[in-house]
């Protein structure tokens, strides 16, 4: 099958009409077993080469009269690496972080990957002599939810941060207010679910107010939900000076916006997963920046259907083969290699037992759907990723949730962990490529393995999260 390489987007097929059925959509998502994350932090703080590259460009950037990029400018915030033990010591500071981890019926956490995360900005606090007052939600609860109390999470936050943390059964009101009063430079109070308040999620002032009288500073290191503007989130930076991003925060934000804005080129932006609509923004703002877009997934079969191929009863959106055409016709005109699998893995039903062939792109037979890229693609997409100083991976190439059809998605894990050796800044923007990357044990070597499924999607299409936005805006330097 010949490679499309060496061609500066995919070649367009001439569009003949045909029929295809339409695929089941419902991939069952199936509980993947998950090593030890990697959490990617360069000791406490988050890379600080990386995030010092960033900041310069940032700033040159900022200063410069070039047409500004979506969502960069707003985005370098103050980072609580900022404050020092001259701002730090004695004071109050309320910390907004992501301790949403999973629970088994036991209230044993199954994977505290979150808890991990919030540690470098809490220690950073707590050694410089604040107090710290923290806050998270857990689960989705309605009303005060037992189940969702951050209860159980006491013991392992204590034994990862080296102190006793103590425990609050409310996070507004007079019990609270008279524990704060009670702590000691180093301590750490856990609030009690923000989210037993429903005044947190509609960001009621108010509420807020409660919450920032407890402390003196804000850092939010909530990435998960900082594409949300609750009380917690957003409301409480109106009433607290200074509020600065935390370090998990800060990562972030400089991989998943500064490293993409200004990326080492040649850039490679990987897009997969099971539906073009709810990638397109992620690909329009990708090919704004990206040298080469590599597409897999269910995706594919929209832009196949669009270029006049049969697809049999591979997923595809009737309604989106003008966009594929669109998007082609984009990455053209920008010079972008737009690389879409030249061969597939095709299965006569979606089922991880199912009957499997390789086809070319060109040859899915009636009746059967494509479930992953093949072995020929898998050639192409490395040898373009050989080439590249940055690659950004969002989605999978396939069904990976299948044994069967995960040997694309690992072969892309396999390969960037691979560059990653070589010096190239590799990014896992979330969701299920972060669940692959783990399936292969390869997470520890990624320059960056994103905390938060939606927000990192939304800073991806380019667009400004209301919890980053709340944030002070880092001090400008001559550079
Ligand atoms: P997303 O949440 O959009 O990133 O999509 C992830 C899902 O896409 C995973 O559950 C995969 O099983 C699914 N997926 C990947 N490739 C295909 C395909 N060829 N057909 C159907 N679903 C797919």
């Amino acid at each position: 099958m010949a490679s499309t390489a060496a061609s500066p987007a995919f070649c367009a097929i001439p569009k003949i009409s045909t029929t295809t059925n339409r695929a089941s959509t419902s991939a069952t998502r199936l509980l993947l077993k998950t090593p030890l994350r990697s959490l990617g932090f360069a000791g406490a703080a988050a890379d600080p080469i990386l995030a010092h590259h960033v900041a310069t460009k940032l700033r040159s950037f900022k200063s410069s009269s070039a047409k500004p990029l979506r969502g960069v400018a707003s985005m370098a915030k103050k980072s609580v690496g900022d404050l020092t033990a001259a701002d730090l010591k004695g004071k109050k500071v309320f910390v907004r972080a992501d301790l949403n981890v999973p629970l088994d019926d036991n209230q044993n956490i199954t994977d505290d990957t979150r808890i991990r995360a919030a540690v470098p900005t809490i220690k950073h606090l707590i050694s410089n002599g604040a107090k710290v007052i923290l806050s998270s939600h857990l689960g989705r609860p309605k009303g005060v939810t037992p189940k969702f109390s951050l209860g159980p999470l006491v013991p392992r936050l204590s034994q990862l941060l080296g102190v006793s943390v103590v425990k609050a059964d409310d996070c507004i009101g007079p019990e609270v207010e008279k524990l704060v009063t009670s702590l000691s430079e180093g301590d750490v109070l856990l609030l009690e679910n923000v989210r037993f308040y429903k005044e947190e999620e509609k960001n009621d002032p108010e509420f807020a107010k409660k919450l920032a009288s407890l402390a003196d500073i804000y850092v939010n290191d909530a990435f998960g939900t900082a594409h949300r503007a609750h009380a917690s989130t957003e409301g409480v930076t109106k009433f607290l000076k200074p509020s600065v991003a935390g370090f998990l925060l800060q990562k972030e934000l400089d991989y998943l916006v500064g490293a993409i804005s200004n990326p080492k080129r040649p850039f490679a932006a990987i897009v997969g997963g099971s539906k073009v609509s709810s990638k397109i923004g992620v690909i329009e703002s990708l090919l704004e920046k990206c040298d080469i877009l590599l597409l897999g997934g269910g995706m594919i079969f929209t832009f196949y259907k669009a270029q006049g191929l049969s697809v049999g009863s591979s997923l595809v959106e009737e309604d989106k083969l003008d966009l594929a055409t669109t998007l082609i016709e984009k990455a053209k005109a920008k010079g972008v290699s737009l690389l879409l699998p030249s061969d597939v893995v095709v299965a006569d039903k979606f089922a991880p037992d199912a009957d499997s062939k390789i086809v070319p792109a060109s040859g899915i037979p009636d009746g059967w759907m494509g479930l992953d890229i093949g072995p020929d693609s898998i050639k192409t997409f490395n040898d373009a990723l050989e080439t590249t100083k940055t690659v950004i991976w969002n989605g999978p190439m396939g069904v990976f949730e299948f044994d069967k059809f995960a040997v694309g998605t690992e072969a892309v894990a396999k390969k960037l962990a691979e560059l990653s050796g070589k010096g190239v800044t590799t990014i896992i923007g979330g969701g299920d490529s972060v669940a692959a990357v783990e399936k292969v044990g390869v997470a520890d070597v990624m320059s960056h393995i994103s905390t938060g499924g939606g927000a990192s999607l939304e800073l991806l299409e380019g667009k400004e999260l209301p919890g980053v936005l709340a944030l002070e805006e880092a001090v400008p330097v001559a550079v």
